[in-house]
């Protein structure tokens, strides 16, 4: 379609559905919102995609470098050599002091695809650390695991949005999408409105729970139990596909084993789901021609997330609903690159195409195009939540840079993690605004925005999409390339680092060559021509491939794996001291820590403050009433928030949204106990006593 001289098609900045949308240039700077009618959203956006161009030229926007001279001294403006040198200046003092490991970074999942790869190579080539991490280990990192061991590959979702509609079942498990990623509900509708089921599984009757065909609502923490009961019932009752079973799987016959003591009883008595809502539930699922399961953070944010996917995978491996059209197993990604920011080398243990840092192979071949020698590159460091807690220590990294991410907000056991911050010699953070992390840094490089900067992002759907420049960045304000190359030009390492989006990008096609993220075949011309291009796409004629699994799936032997999981339930029960179950999560209207959102006024009118949802029986037991200020605590700390009574949560359960800064922090109640092989820390489940603010303290 041809655009008018003054529209430049592009996406929204913020999640994982990454809506099309044309900015239209208005009289000054001033860019305004149209439709876009991209295959993704097809025209519809939420309300923070249309308020995003309110980020551009928001008063508290970030136009100059801000440095503190020695702790304890406010934040004052200087210039970018200033800024830059002193950055420099500080990498040598640690890395002379400490060693290379003393320098860490971390990286964010809405960083393009060009900046997470730049980041990548830049703390492997230019810092020699070991120490890279990004905020995506907080957000998809056990499904991306789970996929990876049961089906060789992660990509959020095997098959196109397109192909949601004729899936004649859909299992939705932890995810709240009608708020979350509203444009995304026409897909689930029009599956409704084909004859299709929609089964949700979630604590909370949320706007998504009520738009389904059979609601459950599960106790939290216990998914897994809730996957193995249905396996058990589909065995039960002959559903399963021996066919597919036996053709294009292994290791069934152990998770039939461990189904065995999943008798629909005592799911009931673990989940709290009734027996015959578990029978319709596997009915449904086990009759239809076609099927679909879906998870997202509810399942996988907990200290047993990994185990907790592969049991709903298991249950689709056996019903043979993947691999196969209108059918399979997928992730719903929440951060806006969460899917790219996970394959170009911003993960400790990862190299650009999703390869392995601890692969000889992978490392030659990252090794060649980087033009450095091999056993130069750093080996596998530590987790994003293991890096943070020893932030500061003799054993930790001493001076750390951030690139879109606000760890003071967003990481769990917030409290913990700003003496960790506070504990470092020097912290450096690349933002838009002084967000609550920012504010602690020692530099503050104020970075351009979505509309500011191309690059490409791969959504939810493994769809490489292009964003486009509409606006040039305030004077005064640089790009992530710009700023990571101007750091390595200062610590020697210069000649490595291209800063513009095309070069980095036609780099990050070359290292992904050959990998199982292979980007080599996509180029920013294909991508807007065709609206997207899906990987893996190994060269120019390779049409891309929207289908994952349909002959083979990605394993040595084409076979997808079953892995028998028992049920072990959140790391932290509710006892006499803190009886509830708290759980977090995401509001329409907000997005991530809310260091963009929570500056718009519009969002903050929609949604101003952190709250807490109680079920009104639990409400009564504890005094409280309807907008009460009540105060939360956990073994991390205590929050603040107002009291919303509703009876669409579980009587034991109580949530918070994590948005929000301050005394309403959502995550400085939440437990890091970490998943033992994705290291995603239990943010879904925790134990919780609430009480009325002016009860506290009184006997
Ligand atoms: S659903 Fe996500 S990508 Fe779409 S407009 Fe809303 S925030 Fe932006």
């Amino acid at each position: 379609m041809q655009l008018a001289p003054n529209t430049c098609a592009t996406h929204c900045p913020y999640c994982a559905l990454q809506c099309g949308m044309n900015l239209v240039s208005a009289a000054g700077r001033g860019l305004k919102i149209a439709p876009r009618n991209f295959p993704v959203n097809r025209g519809g956006l939420c309300q923070k995609g249309w308020s995003a161009t309110e980020l551009l030229d928001n008063p508290e926007r970030l136009q100059t470098p801000l440095l503190r001279d020695t702790k304890g001294m406010p934040l004052r403006a200087g210039s970018w050599d200033e800024a830059l040198d002193r950055i420099a200046s500080e990498i040598r003092n640690a890395q002379v002091c400490f060693g290379p490991d003393a320098v860490g970074v971390f990286g964010g999942g809405s960083l393009t695809n060009e900046k997470a790869y730049l980041l990548g190579k830049f703390a492997r080539v230019a810092l020699r650390t070991s120490h890279i991490d990004y905020n995506g280990r907080f957000c998809m990192s056990s499904a991306a695991a789970a996929s990876i061991k049961a089906l060789g590959l992660d990509r959020g979702l095997p098959f196109p949005l397109e192909d949601i509609p004729r899936a004649q079942t859909i299992l939705l498990i932890g995810s709240n999408v009608a708020e979350t990623m509203p444009p995304i509900m026409q897909y689930f509708e029009a599956q409704r409105a084909n004859g299709g089921s929609l089964i949700v599984v979630d604590p909370r009757a949320t706007p998504t729970a009520q738009a389904a065909s059979l609601y459950l609502q599960i106790t939290p923490g216990t998914d897994a139990a809730l996957a193995n009961g249905l396996l058990h019932i589909a065995i039960q009752q002959g559903y399963l596909d021996q066919e597919f079973i036996s053709s294009r799987t292994s290791g069934f016959e152990q998770v039939r084993h461990v189904t065995n003591s999943y008798w629909p009883g005592r799911v009931e008595r673990i989940t709290g789901i009734p027996e015959s809502q578990l029978y319709a539930a596997a009915r449904l699922l086990g009759t239809a021609k076609s099927a679909m399961i879906l998870t997202a953070r509810g399942p996988e944010q907990q200290s047993h997330g990994v185990e907790n996917v592969l049991a709903f995978i298991n249950l689709a491996l056996a019903l043979g609903k993947a691999g196969r059209a209108h059918c399979g197993y997928g992730c719903l990604t929440g951060q806006g690159n969460g899917q790219g920011g996970r394959e170009h080398g911003q993960k400790s243990d990862q190299l650009p195409g999703y390869r392995r840092i601890d692969n000889p192979e992978h490392r030659a071949h990252i090794a060649q195009v980087w033009g450095i020698r091999e056993q130069d590159l750093p080996s596998a460091g530590c987790s994003a939540y293991e890096m943070l807690d020893r932030l500061g220590t003799t054993s930790g990294v001493r001076a750390l840079l951030v690139f879109g991410s606000n760890l003071a907000v967003s990481a769990p056991r917030a409290s913990h993690i700003e003496k960790r911050l506070d504990a470092l010699d020097f912290l450096a953070v690349s933002d838009f605004f002084l967000s609550e992390t920012a504010e602690r840094a020692d530099v503050v490089l104020p970075s351009a925005q979505w509309a500011e900067e191309e690059g490409t992002m791969t959504n939810l759907e493994g769809r490489v999409l292009y964003r486009r420049r509409a606006v040039e960045p305030p004077a005064g304000v640089r790009t992530d390339l710009q700023i990571i190359a101007g750091i390595a030009q200062r610590v020697g390492a210069g000649a490595f680092f291209p800063s513009e989006p095309a070069q980095v990008f036609a780099e990050l096609r070359r290292a992904s060559a050959g990998g199982i993220a292979d980007y080599a075949g996509i180029t920013y011309e294909r991508i807007e021509r065709e609206n997207g291009v899906f990987w893996p796409c190994p060269n120019e004629d390779h049409p891309g491939t929207p289908r994952l699994f349909l002959d083979r799936f990605a394993t040595k032997d084409g076979r997808a794996r079953f892995h028998a999981v028992e049920h072990h339930g959140a790391s932290e029960q509710p006892d006499r001291e803190f009886p509830l179950y708290l759980t977090t999560g995401r509001v329409m209207a907000h997005y991530q820590s809310g260091t963009q959102t929570r500056r718009i006024p519009k969002l903050m009118e929609l949604a101003p403050r952190a709250f807490v949802e109680i079920h009104p029986a639990m409400a009564s037991v504890y005094q409280i009433a309807e907008g009460d200020a009540v105060r939360l605590t956990t073994r991390r700390g205590s929050a603040m928030a107002a009291a919303r009574l509703t009876t669409s949560i579980r009587l034991d359960t109580i949530f918070v949204p994590f948005h929000f800064a301050g005394v309403g922090r959502a995550n400085l109640l939440t437990n890091p106990a970490l998943d033992p092989s994705s290291r995603m820390p239990e943010f879904k489940v925790c134990a919780a006593r609430i009480e009325r603010e002016d009860h506290v303290g009184k006997a």
